[in-house]
């Protein structure tokens, strides 16, 4: 395989095996033509970066239909303003906004009712016409792309911020982007981006935080590197606990900012924890066989015993360590979640079908596996009953 930045030779560390488009939700009748490809993770060395070969195109991803909205999770949606209110500092009045991967316009409609000049840009149409209408922001159905970019008049060497949250692991032209975001970037003006965490990962053994759309797992060193090369730099990062734990990294052109203290303090513990280096993604690896073996014991040891065992919230997370554990139908019944694109169809790769939160609470499993643990506190809070009248949580990392 090759590194998607450099172009330089890697060998991939680790194999998945076999996995389903992780979100592929689909019907009974679609089970014999689903699409299946092998799921590869590489490091480059040069790049410091942790990410998955040869990848299925993007456009068969975020389509008409895909299944995830923001604003589903409260805990994400209080998330947004408060990062809204931080980027304050890099904005006058007048300053104009722009946000990659825009989804419902949870962010974005934060901007829009303090008055900012915003632009959305959202490839997935379904997501897009719902922030148009509802939360009347402006969004570009398309993707974010060095071409695109340069159709934004109004916008070029004027945005004084452009953000973007959970999405630029989803791009895998990393260098095209960049050079997108270099003609519409202020001089002064600055890039926000927030990503899972490859510190926060090797630590929980959150394996699920890889799969197709999510091609790449930043650090401070490959962030830095890549950036680096188009005449930008990292000037400041800010941890973060959202999906089981960010990063949000903040660059802009060089030397038109200072680069801060915390920044360098935050390269040194990398540096202590060798996210540079190879050796670390090999102890990751052993990790994931270890976590899978147990896991796999847990559940089938459960279901030896008749337990029931269902899911929780249908995640494209979950996919990975289904697949992966060879976890499916047999031992699951099924996985609750209250996004309509997702009830009534079957999970991708081990065919369990989705259901209502309501099914849910009326059928008293005695075990749930956390699909999306990184919302843990938001899904305890909601189904404060289950616990209560005796059901139990499991999950594949400590929670
Ligand atoms: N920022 C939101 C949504 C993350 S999901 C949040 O953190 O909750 C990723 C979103 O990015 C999806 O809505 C997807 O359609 C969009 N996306 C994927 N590739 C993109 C690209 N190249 N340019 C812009 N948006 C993209």
């Amino acid at each position: 395989m090759l590194c998607k930045v450099c172009k330089k030779k890697i060998k991939p560390f680790l194999s998945f095996g076999k996995m389903p488009m992780a979100n592929g939700f689909l019907s009974k009748k679609e089970f014999n033509k689903e699409f299946f490809y092998k799921l590869e993770v590489g490091f480059c060395k040069s790049d410091f970066l942790f990410q998955v070969n040869d990848h299925p195109k993007s456009p068969h991803i975020f389509n008409n239909h895909y299944p995830f909205y923001t604003n589903k999770s409260k805990y994400m949606t209080a998330h947004f303003k408060k990062y809204f209110d931080w980027t304050k500092k890099y904005l006058r009045k007048d300053s104009k906004i722009i946000e990659i991967g825009s989804n419902d316009g949870t962010f974005l409609k934060n901007f829009k009712g303090a008055n900012y000049v915003h632009l959305g840009i959202e490839p997935s149409k379904n997501v897009a016409n719902y922030s148009k209408k509802i939360n009347k922001i402006n969004v570009k159905n398309e993707f974010f792309s060095f071409k695109n970019s340069k159709k934004l008049n109004n916008f070029k060497n004027k945005t004084d911020l452009i953000c973007a949250a959970n999405v630029i692991s989803h791009i895998p032209n990393l260098n095209d982007m960049i050079k997108g975001l270099s003609i519409l970037l202020s001089k002064k003006g600055v890039f926000v981006f927030e990503e899972p965490y490859l510190g926060s990962m090797f630590k929980k053994v959150s394996y699920d935080q890889i799969y197709d759309a999510h091609i790449f797992i930043f650090s401070l060193h490959s962030v830095n590197s890549i950036f680096k090369k188009f005449g930008f730099e990292l000037i400041n990062a800010l941890p973060q606990t959202t999906h089981g734990g960010s990063m949000r990294y903040v660059i802009c052109r060089k030397g038109e900012r200072k680069i801060s203290k915390n920044l360098k303090r935050l390269l040194k513990i990398e540096l202590k924890q060798k996210l540079n280096r190879l050796s670390s993604c090999i102890n990751f690896k052993k990790a994931c066989y270890k976590s899978r073996n147990n896991f796999r014991k847990k559940i089938l040891n459960l279901k030896r015993d008749d337990k029931k065992i269902v899911g929780y919230a249908a995640s494209a997370k979950s996919s990975t360590v289904l697949n992966f554990c060879k976890i499916n139908n047999k031992q699951i019944d099924f996985i609750a979640d209250s996004t309509k694109e997702k009830i009534g169809k079957f999970t991708p790769g081990t065919h369990i079908p989705v259901v209502s939160i309501k099914h849910f609470r009326e059928s008293k499993p005695d075990y749930t596996i956390l699909c999306s643990w990184n919302h843990r506190r938001e899904i305890f809070k909601k189904e404060k009953l289950y616990l209560k009248k005796g059901g139990k949580w499991i999950s594949h990392v400590k929670v």
